[in-house]
């Protein structure tokens, strides 16, 4: 464990786990300074709290001198490694980390790691239950909205700290070192900040580097470019396959979610596919690799069917919202990408009405075009992208431009008939008009919820 009694720490990026991060490091001794390009007006709110617990704040800018009187930088997963002060500082000999990083140095006890493209909250949140159901010490965080180092007070020997970990997170790993790291799939995303599909993939592989033959990784058969990860690891792999039985791992057969521990050991049956309160192949994919996670920790069997059966939908991924004159309307404001978009209009049959748009990442909406042709009656575009989408889906679906969240779901509840379904799942992020996808997320859900008391009065 490292000693910060003294240390000179720059924190590079004041959000939530920069925040947490500069306190941590101020509480363990060292003399601590947070550095942000947001103006002092943007971070007020933050800015008393440090100063006042005697840490220095340069706001609206980095000064190239700050960064170079550092024993130690500490960056923000929001702050991206090529920033010039930050790679001027690593060519200067600087050791540079991020939160996540600096946090595994301190946490006691042992960690589950789960990355992925889409599905990381959902399985996580998962592997906690069942941690839980089974009567273990367990710690929840990370890219999920709980800070890394502020579970570091609470962990003991025996504690599982089941963390999410994003691809920005990883970037600046070192010896962050789980007991089991999942990697649940890797799909094209956040190209405007990874670049390429293979820098971003790369970033993701890292949950493994210090891995060694004692750990175990656990990998999604059915995915590529996750699979082909088996070759680069010391660590023992299992897999999960929604297609195929698998001799060491979990996969799903005559309707039943099936582990096996070992090549050649018993195969045992965990739960039914009935019994997982979630909607869409996607979620089952998930809980294959929860289960898995989960046994590895040595969570009894009967314990993880017990998590998995009183489980909820987090909310904002695929949350029912209330069905109105026969329509089902569904909150997905957290598909962020393509692919979770495709997954989530998997989930139903057909006779969908999406709201797609938001802030584009670089996408190739053409992605969608086969499938939307088949279940959607009619996409609704949003936001910064809808120009994007439009083009990228002439001809395959009704669009209509709607350009806010409003107009989106008034034109889509008045075209859906009883039976259909109105999914919000917009393919993009939601800065453009939203603080984030959960503000974007709750005010679709007031929207639906405004209509039925406009509806009821209409009809009586
Ligand atoms: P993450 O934390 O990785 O963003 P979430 O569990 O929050 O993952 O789910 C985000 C969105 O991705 C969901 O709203 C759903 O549309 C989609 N999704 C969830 N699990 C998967 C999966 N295993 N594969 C593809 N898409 C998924």
């Amino acid at each position: 464990m490292m000693d910060l009694k003294g240390k000179k720490v720059l924190v590079v990026g004041l959000g939530k786990s920069g925040l947490a991060a500069a306190l941590f490091l101020r509480r363990r001794g060292a003399q601590v300074t947070v550095s942000d390009v947001r103006s002092a007006e943007a971070l007020a709110k933050d800015i008393p709290a440090l100063l006042d617990e005697g840490i220095n704040v340069e706001a609206g800018g980095h000064g190239l001198l700050t960064f170079r009187r550092q024993d130690l930088i500490v960056v923000s997963p929001g702050v991206p490694l090529d920033t010039p002060e930050l790679a001027q500082a690593q060519s200067f000999g600087l050791s540079i980390i991020g939160e996540l990083e600096l946090a595994a140095r301190f946490l006691k006890g042992q960690t589950i790691a789960i990355t992925g493209s889409n599905g990381k909250t959902t399985t996580t949140t998962l592997v906690g239950e069942m941690l839980k159901e089974s009567g273990k010490p367990t710690l929840v965080g990370g890219n999920i909205g709980v800070p890394v180092v502020s579970l570091i007070d609470e962990s003991m020997n025996d504690t599982w700290s089941v963390l999410e970990v994003s691809s920005f997170q990883l970037e600046s790993t070192q010896e962050f070192h789980p007991a089991v790291s999942v990697i649940l799939n890797i799909t094209p995303d956040h190209l405007d900040r990874h670049g390429s599909f293979e820098n971003y993939a790369v970033a993701k592989e890292r949950i493994f580097a210090a891995q060694t033959g004692e750990d175990c990784l656990v990998l999604n058969a059915d995915n590529a470019r996750a699979a082909a990860a088996a070759a680069r690891s010391k660590a023992r792999v299992y897999w999960f396959s929604m297609e195929y039985p698998i001799d060491q791992g979990a996969w799903v057969e005559d309707g039943q979610i099936c582990f096996r521990a070992e090549k050649g050991g018993v195969s045992e049956s965990i739960v039914p596919l009935s019994a997982i309160p979630l909607k869409g192949g996607h979620n089952v994919e998930n809980v294959l690799a929860a289960v898995c996670a989960s046994r590895l920790a040595g969570c009894p069997a009967e314990a993880v069917r017990r998590a998995i059966e009183k489980f909820k939908a987090v909310e904002h991924r695929l949350e029912f919202v209330a069905t109105l004159n026969g329509v089902d309307y569904y909150n997905d404001s957290k598909a962020t990408n393509v692919d979770a978009t495709s997954k989530a209009v998997a989930a139903f049959p057909g006779g969908i009405h999406l709201i797609l748009g938001g802030k584009d990442k670089n996408s190739d909406y053409t992605q969608l075009a086969e499938l939307l042709r088949q279940r959607v009656k009619a996409v609704y575009t949003i936001g910064a992208a809808a120009a994007k989408i439009e083009s990228h889906l002439r001809g395959v679906v009704p669009i209509h431009s709607s350009g806010t969240l409003e107009k989106a779901v008034a034109a889509a509840s008045s075209a859906a008939h009883p039976g259909d379904i109105v999914l919000l799942a917009p393919a993009c992020s939601s800065f453009d008009q939203f603080e984030n996808y959960e503000h974007r997320g709750r005010v679709f859900k007031e929207l639906v919820h405004e209509g039925r008391g406009w509806k009821v009065w209409q009809n009586a």
